[in-house]
Formats: C-alpha cells, sequence, structure tokens
C-alpha cells in the first residue's frame, strides 16, 4: 500500500513547543480521545505541525496483554507496539504516523526510571515518586515533541481527575506549565447529565470536577461541556462563574451523528481562535475544506450496505461494546463512504453459529468479515460462518485470526485434510494447517508474553492477477502486524493444490500474508495474516477495505434488483 499522504509542516521558528493537556471531568466514556484529537486537528487545519501523546495511567507496560473488554481494542504502531485505541483516532483524524515515544502508562513511566537507577543514573540520590516520577512523564512528552518537531502537542490523559492514579500526570502538567505559563493550556472534557425526572441539564458535576482539578494546582482552561443537547446560555454563564472561566470558553459539545463532525462544531464555537491566541501563537487561516466535505458526505449517503461482524469481545455484563474492533468499524466506514454507500454494520456472536441452523440468519447480509483473535471460545461457530460465506459466494473478509480460520475451514473441506486445525486450538490435530512460529514457541514455552508477538509493520510481496495485487495497484506493501501463529509451510502446496492462492507472502517467501479464492470463484473471499486496519484514514480508505466493500456493494445492488424484478412479478436470478 502506498504511504497515504502525511501532511508535511514547517515546525515554527523560535516560538516555544506549545502543548495542550485534555483531561477526563465527571465520568469516562464521553469521548475524550475523539475531542483530543478534534482539537489537535483544528490546530492542524491551522497549519501548525502536530503531535498527539496518550497517556494510560494504569500499571500495565502496554495494552498488549490486556482483554479488549477491558480497554477496548488494542492498536498498534508500525514499530511494533500496542497500545490504546486513542492512538488509531489520531492517526486516522490527523492522518500521520505515531511512534511508541507517543504512548506512555504508569507502568513504562516506572519501568524506565527504576532501570535508571539500578543503572546508577540518578547518580546516588534517593530516587522518589515526587518529583522523580512527574520529571519523567515531562521529559518523556518534551522528547516525542521534539522528536515530531511540533509546534502544538496533544496530551491526553486517561481517565477522570480526582482519581488516584492520576495525580502524578497532573502534578507533571503543573510542573510542565510553571516551566512556561503560556506554553501549556489545560482543557476539560466534561460531562453534564439531564437527568429524565428533572429534565434540567444540570452543571454541578461540572464544577466538582474544575474543583478537583484546582486543587492538582491547575485551572480549566477550555470546558468541553459534553452533553445529550447543546448547553444553553445560563448554563454557560453558570460554569463560567463557579469554574473561573470566561463564557466562551464553555465550548458546546453536544451527541454527534457522527465523529467527523466534531472538529467542525468545535470551529462554529472558535475553538481554534481561542486555543491559538491563549498559546500566543499567530492567527492561521483555516485548511479544513476537505475534512468539512467528508463530514458532509458522511451524512448524505443512503444507500446501505449490510456488513456482519462475526466476534467474540462484544458483551460486557449486559452491555454490548464495539469499542474492541473500532478499526474494524473504522475501515469498513472509510471505505463504504469512498463508494458512497451507507454502511450498517451487525455485530454477531460466533457462538451463535455453533449451531448451524442458526446459520440462514447471515443470507441476509452483504458481507461478513471475521476480525482478529484469540483462544478457543467461539471458533467452531467462526468456521461455520467461513463455510457459509464460501459456499453462498457472500464476501468474506478474515483479518489475521479471520484469514488463519479462512485457511483451516478451506483445508477441512477443500483440501481433503480433515481435522485440520490451528495449533492454538489443537496442537495435536490430525493437520495442523496453521502453526506456532518457531521463536514464539520458544518465547511461550519462557512464559515471555509480554510484547513478544510478531509486531508491527512488516513488508510482504503481492502476487500478479490477483484480488489483492489489483485493489493495492503495486507489488510491494507494508502492513501490521500482531500474531503468533502462521500457516503451516508444509500445507502450503496441498492448499494450493485444492484451488487456495497465496496473493502475499514475506519477502523471503516463508510467511503467508493473504490467501485468497481467485475473483471467478468468488466474489471476495480473502483474509490477510496482518491487520490492514491499522493504516486506514477516511480520506485514504484501506484498498483491501475498498475491494471488499465494493463486492459487498454488488451484492447488495442485486438484492435490490431482485426485490424490485419479484415486485414486477418477474423472478430474476442474481448475477
Ligand atoms: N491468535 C492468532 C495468533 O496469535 C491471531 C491473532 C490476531 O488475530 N491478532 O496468531
Amino acid at each position: 500500500m502506498s504511504r497515504p499522504h502525511t501532511p508535511k509542516k514547517k515546525a515554527l521558528k523560535k516560538t516555544p513547543r506549545k502543548y495542550i493537556f485534555v483531561v477526563g471531568g465527571v465520568i469516562s466514556g464521553v469521548g475524550k480521545g475523539v475531542t483530543a484529537s478534534s482539537i489537535a486537528k483544528i490546530i492542524q487545519s491551522r497549519g501548525f505541525s502536530v503531535t498527539a501523546i496518550k497517556i494510560d495511567p494504569y500499571v500495565n507496560v502496554d495494552a498488549g496483554t490486556m482483554n479488549p473488554t477491558e480497554h477496548g481494542e488494542v492498536f498498534v504502531l508500525n514499530d511494533g507496539y500496542e497500545t490504546d485505541q486513542d492512538l488509531g483516532n489520531y492517526e486516522r483524524f490527523l492522518n500521520i504516523t505515531l511512534p511508541s515515544k507517543n504512548y506512555m502508562t504508569t507502568g513504562r513511566v516506572y519501568q524506565a526510571v527504576i532501570d535508571r537507577e539500578r543503572n546508577l543514573g540518578y547518580k546516588g540520590k534517593c530516587v522518589q515518586v515526587v518529583p522523580h516520577i512527574p520529571l519523567e512523564v515531562v521529559s518523556r512528552i518534551k522528547n516525542a515533541a521534539k522528536d515530531a518537531n511540533a509546534d502544538v502537542t496533544v496530551v491526553e490523559v486517561g481517565g477522570t481527575v480526582g482519581e488516584y492514579e492520576n495525580i502524578l500526570y497532573l502534578e507533571a502538567v503543573r510542573m510542565l506549565k510553571s516551566e512556561d505559563p503560556k506554553s501549556v493550556m489545560t482543557v476539560m472534557v466534561s460531562y453534564l447529565p439531564t437527568p429524565p425526572k428533572v429534565g434540567e441539564m444540570k452543571t454541578k458535576p461540572t464544577q466538582h470536577a474544575s474543583r478537583l482539578l484546582n486543587s492538582a494546582g491547575l485551572t480549566a482552561d477550555i470546558i468541553i461541556a459534553r452533553s445529550e443537547m447543546p448547553i444553553d446560555k445560563k448554563r454557560k454563564e453558570k460554569i463560567a462563574t463557579f469554574c473561573n472561566i470566561a463564557p466562551e470558553r464553555v465550548i458546546s459539545a453536544p451527541d454527534a451523528d457522527s465523529i467527523y463532525d466534531i472538529p467542525v462544531n468545535f470551529e462554529k464555537d472558535n475553538l481554534g481562535d481561542i486555543m491559538l491566541e491563549m498559546l500566543a501563537l499567530p492567527k492561521r487561516e483555516r485548511d479544513m475544506a476537505h475534512w468539512r466535505a467528508y463530514a458532509s458526505l458522511v451524512k448524505r449517503v443512503s444507500e446501505p450496505v449490510h456488513v456482519a461482524v462475526v466476534g467474540k469481545y462484544f458483551s460486557t455484563g449486559d452491555f454490548v461494546l464495539s469499542d474492541a474492533y473500532i478499526s474494524v468499524i473504522e475501515s469498513i466506514k472509510h471505505a463504504a463512504y469512498a463508494l458512497k454507500k451507507k454502511p450498517e454494520i451487525s455485530w454477531l456472536s460466533a457462538e451463535q453459529f455453533e449451531d448451524t441452523k442458526n446459520l440462514k440468519e447471515l443470507k441476509r447480509y452483504d458481507a461478513i468479515l471475521v476480525p482478529g483473535g484469540f483462544g478457543e471460545r467461539g471458533i467452531e461457530g467462526k468456521l461455520n460462518v467461513i463455510a457459509y460465506a464460501r459456499e453462498q459466494k457472500i464476501p468474506y473478509f478474515g483479518l489475521c485470526y479471520g484469514m488463519q480460520l479462512l485457511v483451516t475451514e478451506f483445508a477441512r473441506h477443500k483440501a481433503g485434510l480433515k481435522g485440520a486445525n490451528t495449533a492454538e486450538i489443537d496442537e495435536d490435530a490430525p493437520h495442523v494447517v496453521v502453526d506456532i512460529m518457531d521463536d514464539q514457541k520458544k518465547k511461550l514455552e519462557e512464559g515471555d508474553y509480554g510484547g513478544s508477538m510478531r509486531l508491527g509493520a512488516y513488508p510482504a510481496i503481492l502476487r500478479k492477477g490477483t484480488i489483492a495485487r489489483k485493489a493495492y495497484k503495486s507489488n510491494e506493501i507494508s502492513e501490521r502486524h500482531r500474531h503468533r501463529y502462521e500457516v503451516n509451510p508444509e500445507y502450503i502446496a496441498k492448499l494450493e493444490d485444492a484451488g487456495l492462492v497465496f496473493s502475499a507472502t514475506s519477502p523471503d517467501g516463508r510467511l503467508m500474508e493473504i490467501a485468497e479464492l481467485p475473483e471467478r470463484e468468488h466474489p471476495f473471499f480473502l483474509g490477510s495474516q496482518f491487520h490492514p486496519e491499522f493504516q486506514s484514514r477516511p480520506l485514504h480508505p484501506h484498498p483491501l477495505f475498498v475491494s471488499f466493500m465494493k463486492a459487498a456493494s454488488t451484492r447488495a445492488e442485486g438484492k435490490s434488483t431482485k426485490k424490485t424484478a419479484s415486485k414486477k412479478g418477474r423472478p430474476k436470478s442474481r448475477k
């Protein structure tokens, strides 16, 4: 894939680097990540060079060992670091590629400080939580800003103010601010509930959050007032009075139809000008035309394409959580919008398809996707779904585990390899068609689980005359990975003889990167060992997703022709 265009901005000379900290007030889950991304987008659209950092206050060294139901998707960077899904938001909004420096957790910060102490890096001093931990945080932020040559660095602090694990980060903000108050500002993303029985939007939780921030030695320079409805003048004034802030610095942020509207909405409240003024940056014209056009297109598309995502990380208690697959969902959307279609995504739990009677429910979808995953739960259900998609010629896209299972299904039902399986499920299966990579075996034996998969960007070579090659329009690609297992080289010839095409491999030909069926046999039956979803951007949709969604649209169009035809009493079969 040709690298998406990355806007290169000439950094300002002599002006000190500026920092915007985005902190949460009241509750989490009200879109702090998208708010931080939107703020960064606004500054970028004014012609400044921008980067974004995420701080997660948990003790895990990275997000890699966590179940996605805990904290959402694990987003993998080019350099292989396993991070929080917000890094995905930043990359997508800003169309930039971020390094691991732009992510930190409490675990990582402490680990660095302890390592330095062990190496006598503190020259015999007593190393203390304060100031050494916040100082390490400050130095990491500065370092990332310098590496990106950023005029402005947006730093999102995970969690909400007042949480115990947040305190050291707020202390870091205070320290950085005391060095140069004009170069640091704090944005608090708050929430204003409207209790149904009361029927009035309440500002009190925001007032409390603002006080908590004060007790950390900081004031909110801007308050983003998240709420169901736009905030009215009266409440803006109330917040202004009780939180020591001018009313125009209280920015209304009602629930939006699409995330792309958020930077546009913020600009309606003049947020760009306010921030530039506070940071003593020169005023520059705004250039958000492409983004605006995109945000408006998203609202205009009306022809639906129905995609079923079959996975397992959907439920948490009684609630459905699609955050675990956020990049996949965004990638489907990017591709659909590029084709001027309306993406309708359904989340289906794989386990229900262990009973093959339920498979016919899939017929009404225009396409099926099985995303990445780990372990045994729901596997036989996924395999049944893949077999059904192959037989019924429903476009199918398998990502990582979804590709390994495509190969397993094909081995069982088309290559005559009865009982074929992946070693992840059954290492004693009669045909282990997906096996653990040699170097990975050793790591697992030694209990080395954290950050030890095959991670990050690796090149692959595409084979001529394939769907993949046609999609990418290129011979060589670079894609991000996160796996321990691979297609077993001993079975490649057998699978190929049975008609499976390996259309991309690692440059040395050892690792199978894409498996597909030829277009004449199936409209789109393809799986990638890598995760294309990590590189799709709104204005640069990923070529494989576009190709998949094209096939889905063709099926959708076929279905609607069929419907009209049968209405007219002329039954017609779909092409
Ligand atoms: N569990 C599989 C592996 O480790 C697939 C991983 C994934 O889907 N990210 O290889």
